[in-house]
């Protein structure tokens, strides 16, 4: 790692308790980088014990005032929210990609997303409403309302470092809970900057508290008494853990996991649009995408045609630092998920995948100590191959050929990833039966990433999320609140003697 001389001058992040910045009482530190420079630009806390019981204490102290501030009061703090961030956008999609190593386009792009869950907390008041039912017995009402959970969690992964965090902390705070993040230590900036925004925007001191680190900071979350819910996004094997460690604490849990998204194409799709439409989503944000496209299923003659095409376009993809004009993939995110991914492209070959584009040894002038790596196109790639089997999180994309669309659904169907999917196709009879057939929890019609809009949810199914409801939308609000019923009678002229039997109310 490229260290810069005067390593004094690296500022530490701190954590946000209570409203403002707090020192950590841990003496771990880690490194952020910037991908396209390898220098390392700031150090980041690893938080231990006492710093989440600090945190939480923060969060439980601010619950019960915030729980009891009417919804739409609540809801005004997020709208001035959304306005600070609409304000600053450019600012805090510069400091994802400077701790990322996306482009600055995209990172706009993926903090737009997250401010559109912001609009859609903004209406969350709504979505509180409960029920009620008259004279469900004689002289007997009843009715739900929906309660806040407490305080909440969220752990999230490196490849979003602001528009996940919003999938989570806006609703859970919209519905009345207060908050405690941890984003990935490789990114921790940007929530850093959200807490500010939020309390500049009147969120009062403890709702929103940010602590940083890695498994010590989590294992303190998910065995604190003190927190009822946890959100997790990240990989597979972690949301496994996180889902199995809050089930045995007693905790609310949603973890969603890691992916390997498939694209069918049918040979009468539009191939040329087909093809665009694969390169970006293949190789967008350099394949760190959990709902990147990493493995194409050709159908019959489509397969010649569209690998030809996906090559053209591969090798014609401008490589290079994030913040530079033009450039359409940046680095990695780190030189050893880099090595990882250059290792699955040798494995791919030692497998017998043939190797259409090749992106080892990509360089970028002026930026030597970077994360690079170039795209890479596999094809004749089959399901026994790790290069198909493991979530490689990279550049590159593995073409697999099927003789007809069952074949093709059968495929998608066995893989034990299911976060989204897509059909390419001029079919409306064969997108309908893929939309029906299909095992994943997202899917696209000549879409190739079909991110749900904030007022859908968004989540996997299988491997790609543990836990029964997804983020945001109206699936994100019942996940941050729990209903009680409530059934009441007033006493009047019938009073009711004293009964031993199972109340039947009618
Ligand atoms: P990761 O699982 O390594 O880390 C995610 C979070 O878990 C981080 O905050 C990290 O500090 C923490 N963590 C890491 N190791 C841990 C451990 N051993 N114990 C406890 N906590 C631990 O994931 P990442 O590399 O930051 O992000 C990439 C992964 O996230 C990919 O698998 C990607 O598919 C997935 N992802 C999924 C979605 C989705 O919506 N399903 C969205 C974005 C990213």
């Amino acid at each position: 790692m490229n260290k810069p001389s005067d390593t004094q001058s690296i500022e530490t992040v701190s954590l946000w308790v209570n409203g403002r910045k707090q020192a950590t009482a841990s003496s771990r530190l880690g490194e952020v980088t910037n991908p396209a420079t390898g220098a390392v630009t700031r150090r980041v806390p690893f938080c231990n014990r006492a710093d989440i019981d600090a945190a939480v204490a923060a969060a439980q102290a601010a619950f019960p005032k915030w729980r009891d501030t009417p919804p739409l009061r609540r809801a005004r703090v997020m709208q001035k929210f959304l306005q600070l961030l609409q304000a600053n956008q450019k600012d805090l999609a510069r400091l994802v990609s400077e701790e990322h190593g996306k482009t600055l386009p995209d990172a706009t792009g993926s903090v737009q997303r997250g401010i559109e869950v912001v609009e859609f907390a903004c209406g969350v008041p709504h979505l509180l409403k409960g029920e009620y039912s008259e004279d469900v017995g004689t002289g007997v009402d009843c009715h739900t309302v929906r309660q806040p959970v407490g305080v909440c969690a969220g752990i999230t992964p490196f490849n979003f470092p602001v528009m996940v965090p919003l999938w989570m902390f806006p609703v859970a705070i919209a519905c009345g809970n207060t908050f405690v993040l941890k984003p990935s230590e490789k990114v921790p900036s940007a929530s850093m900057r959200m807490a500010e925004l939020a309390k500049d925007a009147g969120l009062p001191d403890g709702v929103l508290n940010v602590v940083h680190g890695d498994k010590e900071a989590v294992d303190a979350i998910l065995n604190h008494p003190g927190i009822n819910a946890v959100s997790f996004v990240g990989s597979t094997p972690i949301a496994k853990y996180i889902y199995e460690t809050c089930a045995k604490n007693g905790k609310r849990v949603q973890a969603l996991g890691g992916a390997k998204n498939h694209a069918v194409v049918l040979p009468d799709a539009d191939l040329e649009f087909a093809a665009d439409a694969l390169i970006g989503a293949a190789y967008g944000s350099a394949g760190e995408r959990c709902m990147a496209i990493s493995a194409v299923v050709a159908v019959g003659a489509a397969a010649d045609p569209l690998v030809a095409l996906l090559r053209k376009k591969a090798e014609a993809i401008v490589i290079g630092a994030g913040d530079k004009e033009g450039v359409d993939m940046g680095p990695l995110v780190t030189r050893q998920h880099r090595d990882k991914v250059t290792g699955y492209i040798d494995q791919g070959v030692k497998e017998g995948a043939k190797l259409v584009v090749d992106g080892r040894g990509q360089k970028v002038p002026g930026y030597e100590g970077g994360f690079f790596l170039g795209t890479t196109l596999f094809d004749h790639v089959t399901p026994e191959m790790k290069i198909y089997q493991d979530e490689i999180f990279g550049p590159v994309l593995a073409v697999l050929r099927a003789k007809t669309l069952e074949d093709g659904i059968a495929l998608v169907n066995r893989n034990p990833y299911a976060n989204g999917t897509a059909i390419f196709t001029e079919s409306g009879g064969a997108a309908r039966r893929f939309e029906n057939e299909i095992q994943v929890g997202m899917v696209g019609v000549n879409v190739p990433i079909p991110v749900p809009v904030a007022f859908f949810s968004f989540g996997g199914w299988k491997n790609s999320l543990f836990g029964d409801l997804h983020v945001h939308g109206v699936e994100g609000v019942k996940f941050y609140t729990r209903t009680k019923v409530i059934t009441s009678r007033w006493p009047h002229q019938d009073t009711p003697a004293p009964g031993f039997n199972m109340p039947t109310l009618g």
